[in-house]
């Protein structure tokens, strides 16, 4: 048998979201077929205990789509595993809270990666990285708890690949996924493989998760995302995410770390949706993990595709559905192209070029224009005004910033809307309206949070 047209085994490195997604695409694909194939996993992280040694460091935020997509795969998230049900977003601004409510049967999730943070008494059912890896895993998939130190691509084009657990097992697969995201040193091994891989540039993030009683964060945050425009200097984006007994704060930036956090956590904005004379306890979970901003080069070769993070994902978006979607394309490519090196580019290069790099471009220039907007909070009030218009004429404006905080439009329509002379027409009369009330003084009142 042809391994490079049909292969037979496929290794998959790393079983976060693009890992467990691939296996999920690749076993249902194959019995669509009636072909038989192994798929293992390899992942040494305990994703149900708690704290950094389970965690794939994220918000947690299950966007509307991937909650569909997951459905159509036939993987429900078990509601043990759901931290809230999110009923929309809040966006802070110059002292100014403007409050989007989530679509009638949209949904949106928050969760943990993990099984909770640090020092918690969570467990394997509360995380969402073991719900996916485990319905992998009853699909079929075999997962094998250690981490991957080496790979060995085929001297012939017949030959498989071999790979090498950090125990010292030796497999041999007829493909490997490189599914390893960009917080592993796994992106050095395949550097050092010699087909030309080279990584997405990264932006950092600084996140923390804020311990507080349950009917706290329903008072002050209900169930809604907050995302702060602060115009921290450095600072892209800044959003509290509610779980159940939590708060997640996530900051991302070129260069954010520890300091930056601190610095957000004294901002006024903060402070008000905090309960008064709030303070972080002596030790919290905390971490700096990285996200892609850029597509990785190179990401495939005979037998070996590269997926998820490691690969490419929207701008500072939907990591998780990005996942989704190169896991998919890969198990196509895999299934119907085969594992030779210009089959996957056609199969999957190509079409992951076009689901990402090009709407990527859109989401920079919407993200820098969102930063810019934070540093002039005069500005932002008055855009702020505009959007609470509760009126028709403000529809336009709550639904690109609607659009820009879910992930749930490409960016490319979104920039479109932006850039369209109607909604500059029904911006500057919302503005005009803006500053009347400013006048008055009620805009610069700060607002309570949305409760
Ligand atoms: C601060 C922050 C907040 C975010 N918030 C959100 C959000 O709210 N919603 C959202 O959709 N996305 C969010 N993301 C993005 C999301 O976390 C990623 O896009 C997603 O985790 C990518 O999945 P992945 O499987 O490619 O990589 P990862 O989740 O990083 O998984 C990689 C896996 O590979 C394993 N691995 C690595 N090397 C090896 C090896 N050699 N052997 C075996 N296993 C290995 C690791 O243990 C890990 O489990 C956020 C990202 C950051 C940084």
């Amino acid at each position: 048998m042809d391994t490079l047209r049909e292969p037979r085994s496929i290794a998959i490195i790393g079983g976060g979201p693009a890992g467990a997604l691939t296996a999920l695409h690749l076993l249902r694909l194959a019995r669509e077929k009636g072909r038989s194939i192994d798929v293992t996993v390899f992942d040494r992280k305990e994703f149900g205990v708690t704290g950094p040694r389970g965690c794939n460091m994220c918000a947690g935020v299950v966007s509307n789509s991937l909650i569909v997509r997951l459905e159509r795969l036939g993987v429900s998230i078990p509601s043990s595993a759901v931290q809230r049900a999110v009923d929309g977003y809040c966006i802070h601004s110059g002292g100014q809270v403007v409050r989007l409510e989530k679509p009638v049967g949209s949904r949106i999730y928050t969760a943990f990666r993990s099984g909770g943070p640090m020092g918690e008494e969570f467990g394997t059912a509360r995380s969402f990285d073991h719900a996916l890896l485990a319905a992998a895993v009853r699909g079929g998939a075999r997962h094998i708890r250690r981490v991957v130190i080496g790979i060995e691509r085929p001297a012939g084009a017949r030959d498989p690949v071999v790979i090498t657990d950090a125990r010292g097992g030796r497999h041999l697969a007829d493909a490997v996924v490189g599914a390893f995201g960009v917080n592993s040193r796994t992106v050095l091994t395949f550097r050092a493989l010699g087909f030309g891989y080279s990584p997405p540039r990264t932006a950092m993030a600084a996140q923390c998760e804020i311990p507080l009683p349950s009917a706290e964060i329903d008072r002050r945050f209900g169930s809604d995302i907050h995302v702060l425009a602060v115009g921290m200097e450095g600072v892209i984006v800044a959003v509290m995410v509610p779980k159940e007994r939590h708060v997640t704060v996530s900051l991302i930036g070129p260069w954010v770390g520890q300091a930056h956090l601190e610095r957000f956590m004294r901002q006024p904005e903060v402070g008000r949706l905090l309960p008064e004379g709030f303070h972080m306890p002596e030790r919290y979970c905390h971490c700096h993990p990285l996200l892609p901003i850029t597509g990785a080069r190179n990401v495939v070769a005979d037998r070996i595709v590269v997926v998820g993070d490691a690969h490419i994902s929207r701008y500072l978006k939907n990591g998780l559905d990005s996942a989704f979607t190169t896991a998919e394309l890969a198990a196509h490519a895999i299934i119907e192209g085969g594992v030779d090196r210009t089959s996957l580019v056609e199969w999957y290069v190509k079409p992951c070029r076009r689901a990402f790099v090009w709407d990527n471009r859109s989401g920079r220039i919407l993200f820098s224009a969102y930063q810019a907007l934070g540093r002039h909070p005069s500005l932002t009030r008055r855009i702020c005004a505009a959007a609470q218009d509760e009126s028709d004429s403000a529809a336009p404006l709550r639904s690109i910033a609607w659009g820009l905080l879910t992930g749930d439009e490409p960016y490319a329509a979104l920039l479109r809307q932006a850039l369209s002379p109607r909604l500059h027409w029904h911006w500057a009369i919302g503005a005009t309206r803006g500053l009347r009330t400013r006048d008055t003084g009620a805009a610069d009142r700060p607002k309570e949070g949305p409760s």
